[in-house]
């Protein structure tokens, strides 16, 4: 299985089928919560609503159930995949060789600060009044997190509201919007490590960047994580919230229409401190949103969307990419990167 930000239209792809090897191991990959099926159609456990079938699609709901799932594709040497809302992939037409394990770990714990004594000491003395941290599953969507914390009167991830997926998810791409990202809020988090032990590891570990941490690397999988909040006022929280979505309602797509966020990263300033350039402002000068390739479009109100409005294959948004990538390459002699991962 191969996951890349680069996306090559010309590769002829060679598929390897995993289904004998997956059914032979079942014993050391499933714990007692998690479910399997073999061959499941893809395009219903991703936003883009594309992708051919999975050799296997693993859902699990606990920690126990997500190390073991990894731990046993790793000792059978199986490619395995962790998926958690699917909202920021462009999987293959082909489908997954190997194994899709769906992560449903959630769960949301305020902690006791008394338990938290060897954070609370970097803490200004105001903060340490105000500050609540959460301890959340990776399986746990970020609407989960932000929800939570409106009913709670806890500020700090309003700008997290609107966003799909899961904790993992945006960990590992430090997802985030009006210039906040995920890093920002976390303080500790355990990981299944490479040897599918669970390890405890500081913010500092992440490397986070732009849209990038240092799971997109390291291959490790967010088990669960710390995040830092204050006590704030709900009816401010609330307002603001409401006012994100409301915004991303008028920006966005409908969910009934397949797509995977903003395609391509937005663009580095040219002098330090300033702000990135978001891509749609030049893809929208060059031209994109006119643009089509078979059933992919890129979406009337927002230069960055490709959408998938029913039957675009995998192929037709990779072509469609290739073109609007050469057009902002002609225009401004900018290489847009692609932030959508692709799966093939
Ligand atoms: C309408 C729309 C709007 C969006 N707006 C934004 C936005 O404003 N800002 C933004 O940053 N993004 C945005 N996105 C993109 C997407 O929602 C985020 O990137 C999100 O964080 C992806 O999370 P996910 O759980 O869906 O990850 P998935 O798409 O399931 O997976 C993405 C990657 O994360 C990895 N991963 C998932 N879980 C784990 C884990 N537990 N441990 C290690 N790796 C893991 C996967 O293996 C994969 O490589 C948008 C998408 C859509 C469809």
């Amino acid at each position: 299985m191969q996951k890349t930000a680069l996306m090559n239209t010309t590769t002829v792809k060679t598929r390897t089928d995993y289904t004998k090897l997956i059914k032979t191991n079942e014993p050391y990959i499933l714990g007692d919560d998690s479910t399997i099926v073999y061959g499941a159609d893809m395009r219903e456990h991703t936003t883009f609503r594309i992708g051919g079938p999975a050799d296997a699609f693993i859902e699990v709901t606990s920690p126990e159930g997500l190390v073991k799932a990894i731990a046993g594709a790793r000792a059978a040497r199986i490619p395995h995949f962790i998926l958690g809302g699917g909202s920021n992939l462009l999987i293959d037409d082909c489908g997954v060789s190997g194994m899709v394990i769906k992560n449903r770990y959630k769960n949301i714990t305020v902690l006791d600060p008394q338990s938290l004594n060897y954070l609370l000491p970097s803490l200004s003395p105001q903060e340490s009044e105000t500050a609540v941290f959460l301890l959340a599953g990776s399986g746990t969507k970020l609407s989960e997190i932000v929800n939570f914390a409106c009913d709670n009167a806890l500020t700090g991830c309003e700008f997290l509201a609107g966003i799909p997926g899961t904790l993992g998810g945006a960990v590992y791409g430090n997802a985030g919007a009006y210039g906040k990202s995920i890093g920002d809020l976390l303080v500790m988090a355990k990981l299944i490590n490479d040897s599918s032990s669970i390890s405890c590891v500081e913010r500092d570990y992440f490397n986070f960047n732009y849209r990038t941490s240092r799971l997109k690397k390291s291959g490790e999988c967010l088990l669960s994580a710390i995040i830092k909040l204050s006590r704030g006022d709900e009816k401010k929280i609330k307002t603001e919230v409401d006012k994100i979505i409301t915004e991303r309602h008028l920006k966005h797509p409908p969910e009934y229409i397949g797509c995977a966020g903003s395609f391509f990263k937005n663009v580095a300033p040219v002098t330090p401190n300033s702000r990135r350039i978001a891509a749609g402002y030049f893809l929208e000068l060059a031209g994109a949103k006119d643009m089509k390739h078979g059933n992919a479009e890129v979406y009337s109100k927002h230069a960055n969307f490709i959408i998938n409005p029913g039957g675009a294959t995998s192929a037709e948004v990779l072509n469609l990419a290739k073109k609007l990538k050469s057009k902002v390459l002609e225009k401004f002699g900018l290489m847009l990167e692609e932030e959508v991962l692709y799966i093939g």
